[in-house]
C-alpha cells in the first residue's frame, strides 16, 4: 500500500506538477487566448471599420454612380437625343421646304452644286449622329448591366458581412464559455483534472474552431479582396465609360456646331440665292416692262400707220378699180394707139427715107467735091513730083579720093543739092532732096499722102530711078529690119482700110511683074518665063489690062511678105546672076485697092504702082556689045520713053508717047488723068560716080523743068479744066463766069491761053484764102 501510497503520492506529485504545468500552460493559453481574442477583437474591429468603410464607400459610390445617377444621365442623354432628333427633323422639314421653294426656279442656279455638297455633308452628319446614337444606346445597355452587377455584388457583400457578424458572435460566445469554464476549473481543483482533461479535449476543439474561424476569416478577407478588385475594375470601367461619354459629348457638340455652321451657310446661301432670284426677277420684270413699252409703242405706230394706210388703201382700191376699167378698155385703146403709131412711124420712116435720100445725094456731092478739091490741091502742088535721095558712102565705094563725097546740101532749102563734078559745082533744084542721113521713115512720110489717095480711087506711080548701086532697091524694098516704101505703103493701106471698115468694104490685091528686054513677065505666075501682053479692054473703056497676070488678094502684112518672098524666089531661080539681072530689069509691084461704100453703093478702084527701075548707067557708050548692048539699048529706050511720057504729061502735051515702051504702056492709066506720079532719083555721093550722078540729076531736072518754067506753069494751072473741075472751082471761088469749059478726062486740053487769066485769078484767090 505504502508502495502504492508512495506510488500514489508520486503519482500525486507528478499530477500536481502536471497540473502546475497545465495551469501554467492554461495561463499561457489564457494569455494566448486573451491576446488572440484581443487580436481577433482588434481584427473584428478593423474588419468592422473596413466594412463600415466599404459600406460608406459603396454608399458613396452608389450616390456617385448609383442606378439613379446613371439613369438620370441616361435620361438626360435620351432627352438630349430627343431634342437633337426633333431639331434634325425641323431642319429636314426646313430643308424640304427650301428644296421645294428652290427646285423650280433655280434649276440652272450656280448654287445647286453648293447645295448638293451641303446636303451631302448634312446627310453625312446625320449618319454620324445616328452612329453616335447607336453607340449611346450601347453604352446605356452597358451601364445597365454594370448597375445590375454592382447590385449583385452589394447583395453578396451584405451576405458575407452578415455571415461574419454571426461567426464573430459565435466566437465571442465560445470565448465567454471558455473563460467561464476556466474560472470554474480554478474554483474546483478537483474538477480541474477533469476540466483540464475537458479543457485539453475542448482546447483541441477550440483550436480547431479557431483554425476554422481563421480560415473562414481568411476566406472572407479574400472575398473582400476580390470584391475590391471587382470594385476597382468597375470603377475603371465607369471611368472609361465616362471618358467615352465625354468624348461622345464633345463629338456631338462638334457635330452640332458643324450642323449649325452648315445650317448657317445654307441659310446664307439660300438668302443669297433668294436675293439673286429676286434680282433676276426684278431685272426680267424691268426688261419685260421696257419691251412691253416698246411693243406698245410699236403697236401705237402700227395703229397710226394703219390709220394713215386706210385712206391710201381706199385710194389704191379706187385706183385699182379705175385701172381695171382701163385694162378692160386697153385692147381697144392699144389697137387705136397702134394704128396711129403705125401711121406715125410709117410717116416718120417716109420722112427719114426722104431725108436719107437727100443726105445721100448731098453726101455724094460732097464726096465728089472733096475729091475735086483734093485734085485741085494736088494739081496745084504738081501731079508729078521729083524727089532726090542721096545714099550714104558705103564700104563698096572703097577708099581714097574716089570715095570722097561730092554732094553737098543747102541748109536753107531742102529742095537744093550741089554736086562737085570735075572741079565745078553744079546745083540742082528738085521738089525735095533727102540727104544720106534721112531714114526710111522720113522718106515714107513724104510719100504716104500719095499712098492713101489710092484708097480714094486714085492711081499712083512711084519710081525709083538711078544708076546701079545708088539705092533704088533700098528705097523701094529696104531691108528686113528697115523696110522700104513697098512694105510701109501696104501696111498703111491696111490700117487705112481697117479704119474705114465701118462704112467701106475694101479688097487689096497684089501683082508682081518684071520687064526685061521689053518683055513683061509675071513674077507670081506659074510660068514666069511666059511673056505677057498688054491689051485694051474689050469693053471699049479704053482701059488696058494684062491677061494672065496673077493677082493675089492680101489681107495682112504677113500675106505681103509671103508675096514678096515668092516673087524673089521666082526671080532668083529664073536668072543666073540676080544682081546683074535685077539691075538690068524693071521690077513692078502693082497694088490694086477696090472699095465699096456700103451706104451709097459707090465703088472705087485705085492702083499703086511701085517700080524699081533698071540701072540708068550708060552702058552703050562704053562700047558694050551683043546682049549687053541690047539690054542697054532696051533700058535706055524704056527710061527715055518714061522721061518723055512724064515730060509730055507735065507739059500737058496733046500726045503722050505711052506706047514707046512696055513700061510706059503698062503704066499708061496710072500716069495719065488724075494719077499721081513720084520719081525718086537715087544718087551716089561718091566722087567716082559723079558723072552718073550728074546724068541722073539732069534727067530729074528735065522731067521737072517743065513745071519750073513760067509759061508751062501757066499751062499746068490752066490745063485739064474738066466740067466738074470748073464747077468745083466755081463753088470755091463764087465765080459764075467759068461755066463754059470743055469736058475731058482724056488728054485733050484747051489751049493754055484760054484759061490762063482765070487760073491766075484762082491762084491769087487760093493764096489769099490760104
Ligand atoms: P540699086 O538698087 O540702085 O542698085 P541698092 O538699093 O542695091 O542699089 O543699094 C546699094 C547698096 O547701098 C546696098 O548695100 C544698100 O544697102 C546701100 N544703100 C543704098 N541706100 C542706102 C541708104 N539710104 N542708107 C543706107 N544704105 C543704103
Ligand atoms: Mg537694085
Amino acid at each position: 500500500v505504502m508502495a502504492s501510497v508512495t506510488h500514489l503520492q508520486k503519482e500525486k506529485l507528478r499530477l500536481q506538477e502536471e497540473l502546475l504545468e497545465l495551469q501554467g500552460k492554461l495561463a499561457a493559453q489564457e494569455n494566448n487566448e486573451l491576446s488572440l481574442s484581443l487580436q481577433l477583437q482588434g481584427q473584428v474591429e478593423t474588419l468592422k471599420a473596413k466594412l463600415l468603410e466599404q459600406a460608406q464607400e459603396i454608399s458613396r459610390l452608389r450616390s456617385e454612380l448609383g442606378g439613379t445617377d446613371v439613369e438620370k444621365h441616361r435620361d438626360l442623354l435620351a432627352a438630349e437625343n430627343e431634342r437633337l432628333r426633333q431639331e434634325m427633323k425641323a431642319c429636314e422639314g426646313e430643308l424640304r421646304e427650301l428644296r421645294r421653294q428652290q427646285q423650280a426656279p433655280c434649276r440652272d442656279c450656280p448654287h445647286l452644286q453648293e447645295n448638293a455638297r451641303l446636303q451631302e455633308q448634312l446627310s453625312q452628319l446625320q449618319r454620324e449622329a445616328e452612329e453616335t446614337r447607336a453607340k449611346l444606346v450601347e453604352l446605356d445597355l452597358e451601364v445597365q448591366q454594370k448597375t445590375n452587377r454592382l447590385a449583385e455584388v452589394e447583395l453578396r457583400l451584405k451576405d458575407s458581412l452578415a455571415e461574419r457578424a454571426e461567426e464573430e458572435e459565435r466566437l465571442s460566445r465560445r470565448l465567454r464559455d471558455s473563460q467561464e469554464t476556466i474560472a470554474s476549473l480554478k474554483s474546483q481543483p478537483q474538477q480541474i483534472k477533469y476540466i483540464i482533461k475537458t479543457v485539453e479535449v475542448e482546447s483541441a476543439k477550440a483550436k480547431q474552431a479557431l483554425c476554422e474561424t481563421q480560415s473562414r476569416n481568411q476566406y472572407l478577407q479574400e472575398q473582400v479582396g476580390m470584391q475590391k478588385q471587382v470594385l476597382k475594375e468597375m470603377e475603371q470601367q465607369l471611368q472609361n465609360s465616362q471618358k467615352t461619354e465625354a468624348q461622345l459629348r464633345a463629338q456631338i457638340m462638334m457635330y452640332e456646331a458643324e450642323l449649325e455652321r452648315a445650317h448657317g451657310q445654307m441659310l446664307e446661301e439660300m438668302q443669297a440665292m433668294e436675293e439673286e432670284k429676286n434680282h433676276a426677277i426684278e431685272e426680267a420684270f424691268s426688261r419685260a416692262q421696257v419691251e412691253m413699252k416698246a411693243v406698245h409703242e410699236n403697236l401705237a405706230g402700227v395703229r397710226t400707220n394703219l390709220l394713215t394706210l386706210q385712206p391710201a388703201l381706199r385710194t389704191l382700191t379706187h385706183d385699182y378699180n379705175s385701172l381695171k376699167r382701163q385694162v378692160r378698155d386697153f385692147p381697144l385703146l392699144l389697137q387705136e394707139t397702134l394704128r396711129s403709131a403705125r401711121a406715125e412711124i410709117s410717116q416718120a420712116i417716109e420722112e427719114v427715107h426722104s431725108t436719107n435720100r437727100e443726105l445721100l445725094r448731098k453726101y455724094r456731092r460732097e464726096l465728089q467735091l472733096r475729091k475735086k478739091c483734093h485734085n485741085e490741091l494736088v494739081r496745084l502742088k504738081g501731079n508729078i513730083r521729083v524727089f532726090g535721095r542721096v545714099r550714104p558712102i558705103t564700104k563698096e565705094d572703097g577708099e581714097g579720093p574716089e570715095a570722097a563725097n561730092a554732094v553737098t546740101f543747102d541748109a536753107e532749102d531742102d529742095a537744093v543739092l550741089h554736086l562737085l563734078h570735075k572741079g565745078k559745082q553744079v546745083s540742082f533744084e528738085l521738089d525735095k532732096v533727102f540727104p544720106p542721113q534721112a531714114s526710111q521713115e522720113e522718106v515714107f512720110q513724104e510719100v504716104q499722102a500719095l499712098v492713101t489717095s489710092c484708097i480714094d480711087g486714085y492711081n499712083v506711080c512711084i519710081f525709083a530711078y538711078g544708076q546701079t548701086g545708088a539705092g533704088k532697091t533700098y528705097t523701094m524694098e529696104g531691108t528686113a529690119a528697115n523696110p522700104g516704101i513697098n512694105q510701109r505703103a501696104l501696111q498703111l493701106l491696111f490700117s487705112e482700110v481697117r479704119s474705114k471698115a465701118a462704112d467701106w468694104d475694101y479688097t487689096i490685091t497684089v501683082s508682081a511683074a518684071e520687064i526685061y528686054n521689053e518683055a513683061l513677065r509675071d513674077l507670081l505666075g506659074k510660068e514666069p518665063q511666059e511673056k505677057l501682053e498688054i491689051k485694051l479692054c474689050p469693053d471699049g473703056s479704053g482701059q488696058l489690062y494684062v491677061p494672065g497676070l496673077t493677082e493675089f488678094r492680101v489681107q495682112s502684112v504677113e500675106d505681103i511678105n509671103k508675096v514678096f518672098e515668092f516673087g524673089h524666089i521666082k526671080r532668083v531661080t529664073e536668072c543666073t546672076n540676080l544682081n546683074e539681072h535685077s539691075s538690068r530689069s524693071h521690077a513692078l509691084l502693082i497694088v490694086t485697092v477696090r472699095g465699096l461704100d456700103r451706104s451709097t453703093g459707090l465703088r472705087t478702084t485705085g492702083k499703086l504702082n511701085l517700080v524699081d527701075l533698071a540701072g540708068s548707067e550708060r552702058v552703050g557708050r562704053s562700047g558694050a556689045e551683043g546682049s549687053r548692048l541690047r539690054e542697054a539699048q532696051h533700058i535706055n529706050k524704056s527710061l527715055s520713053a518714061l522721061g518723055d511720057v512724064i515730060y509730055a504729061l507735065r507739059s500737058r502735051q496733046g500726045h503722050v508717047p505711052f506706047r514707046n515702051s512696055k513700061l510706059t504702056y503698062l503704066l499708061q492709066d496710072s500716069l495719065s488723068g488724075d494719077s499721081k506720079t513720084l520719081m525718086m532719083v537715087q544718087v551716089s555721093p561718091a566722087e567716082k560716080n559723079t558723072s552718073e550722078t550728074l546724068c541722073s540729076l539732069k534727067f530729074a531736072e528735065r522731067v521737072r523743068s517743065v513745071e519750073l518754067g513760067p509759061v508751062s506753069r501757066k499751062a499746068e494751072l490752066g490745063s485739064w479744066p474738066s466740067q466738074e473741075h470748073l464747077e468745083v472751082l466755081k463753088t470755091l471761088l463764087g465765080d459764075s463766069s467759068g461755066s463754059a469749059a470743055p469736058p475731058g478726062r482724056g488728054h485733050a486740053s484747051p489751049s493754055p491761053g484760054q484759061l490762063s487769066s482765070r487760073s491766075a485769078s484762082i491762084r491769087r484767090k487760093l493764096q489769099t484764102s490760104g
